[in-house]
């Protein structure tokens, strides 16, 4: 990380803080043996899911009576009951007076069912409304406190509820501490819960492409913390980076380009030679920047950006599925970009990547569900990073500090998100974009 200036020293000391430049409250994030959330967690609401909620939450956490005067850190709302838009008033009388009793770093959830999904016009309305009532919460809190929505498929009910618990693990802990103001949509799958939460990925053989530094080697350890073992994928020009993240994750090293023609081959060899079996989680992580102004870029920073970032994760997936080199229940995650869904000056040809990203996971979410899979990916805001550390300090200043949370995120952050998606248990969570942005305005 490069030496703090004396410009970025100031915008970031009290003194700034005094005169009002907004400083980012300390996020709290998940450490394994730790509580999920350090306060109790309190459920609202009367749809048809509250008494699965109850009993799937009652274990993880320690549940609290709306009334009660005491600090919450988790408010889980079902809303799956509002029914007419004249009834979304129960959210009002719900959240009024909760929201004086919020902990700091709390999270807020709420559950509707997919308007997608609805048939009955009234129902719909009402539960698209829901969007602008989360987000606009998520807007309002403060101290790292985040909300979100939860879409689930109509036909999940109290009986096939396993599916929505990672979600709510997710949602309901440090491992969200920069997601907030997102919509996340739950499909009718049935998912099980694995033998043990703190190893949702035991068993699972995954590849993390971009493993040298950065977000990718972070994915890399985050994946075997949670215990699948890692294939670490990166240029064989990253050499000592890539051969430290393998180390650490005592996984293996696979030094091989993306855009390789034969890298799908490469990979599947590499799986069942020095594993023996499939690859079950297949990160795309890899991704480069050239930004120029259209005006003034050359073909070939043009055609870099698409063949690493949009090419190869396709035509490597692509591959894969026809031979067959995938393994049961498998996770294909991709890397996008806020700058995929607002669209940057001086990155037309990444923007191109990021929202093709988007197009990926759309377009394949089907063919995934089929084999029992799902495919999802993460979007990225601001992260601290090499790169952003590299930045001008004014637009870095700012960038930092335009989104709810006030601050950048971490490395961990993504990565928190990536094995989220990763886990068989989160298989109905298929299809969706989570932006980790802290609630970026850009985008947004
Ligand atoms: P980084 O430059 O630190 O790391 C990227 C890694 O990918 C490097 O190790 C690089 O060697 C590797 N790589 C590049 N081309 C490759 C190829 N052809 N084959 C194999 N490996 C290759 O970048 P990062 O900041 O860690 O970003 C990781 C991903 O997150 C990228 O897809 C990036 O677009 C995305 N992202 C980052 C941010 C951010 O704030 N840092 C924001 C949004 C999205």
């Amino acid at each position: 990380m490069a030496k703090k200036g004396f410009l970025e020293q100031l915008i970031n000391s009290p003194l700034a803080a005094k005169v009002g430049v907004p400083q980012g409250y300390p996020l709290r994030r998940y450490k394994a043996g730790e509580p999920l959330l350090h306060a109790p967690v309190v459920i609202g609401g009367q749809g048809r899911l509250v008494e699965a909620l109850t009993s799937t939450l009652e274990g993880p956490y320690k549940l609290l009576k709306a009334e009660a005067d005491t600090p919450r850190a988790g408010i889980v709302f079902d809303a799956t009951e509002i029914a007419r838009p004249e009834d979304l008033k129960q959210l009002y009388d719900f959240f009024n007076p909760q929201m004086r009793k919020i902990a700091d770093n709390a999270r807020i959830v709420v559950i509707g069912t997919t308007p997608e999904l609805i048939e009955d016009t009234d129902a719909r309305i009402a539960a698209r409304a829901l969007e602008g009532f989360s987000r606009s919460v998520a807007k309002e809190l403060r101290k790292g406190a985040t909300a979100q929505l939860v879409y689930v498929d109509p036909a999940i009910d109290s009986n096939n509820f396993t599916q929505v618990e990672s979600t709510l693990r997710f949602l309901l802990s440090g491992k969200s501490a920069y997601v907030d103001g997102q919509v996340i949509r739950i499909t009718d799958v049935s998912a099980a819960a694995p033998a043990d939460w703190e190893q949702p990925l035991a068993g699972r053989l995954a590849v993390v492409t971009g493993a040298a530094r950065g977000i990718g080697a972070v994915i890399a350890e985050t994946l075997s913390r949670d215990g699948a073992k890692v294939i670490c994928v990166d240029i064989p020009q990253a050499g000592e980076g890539l051969t430290q993240t393998a180390n650490k994750v005592k996984g293996t090293a696979l030094p091989l380009d993306v855009t390789d023609p034969a890298a799908a081959d490469k990979l599947a060899a590499h799986a069942d030679e020095r594993y023996g079996r499939k690859i079950d989680i297949l990160v795309h992580n890899a991704g480069v920047t050239r930004d120029k102004l259209l005006v003034n870029m050359d073909d070939s920073r043009w055609n870099m950006v698409q063949n690493i970032n949009l090419v190869a994760p396709v035509r490597i997936t692509e591959k894969l599925l026809e031979a067959n080199a995938l393994g049961d229940s498998p996770a294909v995650i991709g890397v996008s970009s806020i700058a995929g869904i607002a669209g940057n000056r001086g990155q037309t040809n990444y923007g191109t990547t990021k929202a093709g990203v988007i197009g990926f996971v759309d377009a394949l979410h089907d063919r995934l569900a089929d084999l029992g899979g799902n495919i999802n990916a993460v979007a990225p805001g601001f992260i601290e990073t090499d790169m952003t550390a590299a930045m001008p300090t004014g637009p870095r200043e700012v960038g930092r500090r335009m989104n709810s949370l006030q601050q950048g995120g971490q490395t961990i952050d993504v990565a928190e998100t990536v094995a989220y998606f990763a886990a068989a248990a989160s298989k109905a969570v298929n299809g969706n974009i989570v932006r980790v942005c802290g609630q970026s305005m850009l985008g947004a």
